[in-house]
């Protein structure tokens, strides 16, 4: 899954959630764990992988409590759903996730510093694009009674 597809999958999850607070949690936790880790491994070159250590469900828990103690709790609770959205996104076309890192050690190859573009892809990132278009357009707010 791209980032429009993973922005776009929290900004669902929050809204059916009720955790609407706004665009920023929602595509701050979305685009964190692929910052971090594609960062570490392709840039820096200090984990084997791109799905490594900032795609686990230790580090939703981590980083969402950062936000809450940062940012307060329902704004915490966004950005960890977004978070953890992505994760599951990252299981688009058989994707891999260390779910259990660090407790199960992972003997993953470094993915090689490609996108695939694919019509599946490429699909998916146009309805993802469609729907935070739409979204962005209706406020949660307006919803409201
Ligand atoms: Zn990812």
């Amino acid at each position: 899954m791209l980032p429009i597809a993973h922005i776009a999958s929290a900004l669902v999850v929050n809204r059916v959630a009720g955790l609407h607070t706004g665009m920023a949690p929602a595509v701050a936790g979305a685009l964190l764990p692929d910052a971090i880790d594609k960062t570490l491994a392709w840039v820096l070159g200090v984990v084997p992988a791109a799905r490594h250590a900032g795609h686990t469900p230790v580090a939703v828990a981590a980083f969402g409590l950062a936000g809450s103690a940062l940012m307060g709790k329902r704004w915490g609770a966004a950005f960890a759903s977004a978070y953890a959205t992505h994760l599951v996104g990252d299981l688009w076309r058989h994707g891999h996730v260390p779910w259990l890192m660090p407790f199960k050690r992972y003997d993953v190859l470094g993915e090689r510093w490609e996108v695939g573009y694919d019509r599946s892809t490429l699909l998916l990132e146009a309805i993802g694009l469609a729907t935070i278009v739409v979204l962005a357009r209706q406020p949660a707010d307006s919803q409201s009674p």
